[in-house]
């Protein structure tokens, strides 16, 4: 089961982010790194906002990240999540994508559990056969 049902509204692929969804798929996290000044960024777009170069990759990342902010989500703003609520959700910053912050959920640890700077690991929760999320667990250390 994903953490959040899958009716809620899921990603829409386009041209620019395309590419992250399926290395999604593929159980890999992947960010678009300028090819001109090495700028990591996040969410794909088609221009880099550091020098303006249209030319890029996408780097495979480890995963691994810390929390840099979390909330608890107590009022189901969406009717699939009536019997969901609470759930949490967490700004992920990667260390090894120049430190590009990530919204997502932590799938494995209560919110009174959750603090900024913990270690977390990303995880793939294949939501639809056409949507695969990365979501993240509290690192083992
Ligand atoms: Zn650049």
């Amino acid at each position: 089961m994903p953490y959040l049902p899958a009716e809620i509204p899921l990603p829409q692929p386009t041209v620019d982010d395309a590419p992250f969804w399926e290395a999604c798929k593929r159980q890999e996290l992947v960010i678009q790194r300028c090819k001109n000044c090495g700028t990591f960024r996040h969410m794909p777009m088609p221009v880099c906002y550091n020098c303006q170069s249209f030319d890029f990759e996408w780097a495979k990342v480890s995963g691994e990240g810390t929390v840099y902010s979390y909330a608890n989500v107590t009022y189901p703003t969406h009717p699939a999540l009536k019997d969901r609520v609470p759930f949490n959700i967490v700004v992920v910053e990667l260390p090894d994508a120049g430190n590009v912050r990530m919204t997502s959920n932590v799938v494995d640890t209560p919110f009174e559990e959750l603090y900024i700077g913990m270690p977390v690991e990303v995880v793939f929760e294949e939501v639809t056969e056409q949507i695969t999320l990365p979501r993240f667990k509290r690192a083992q250390t």
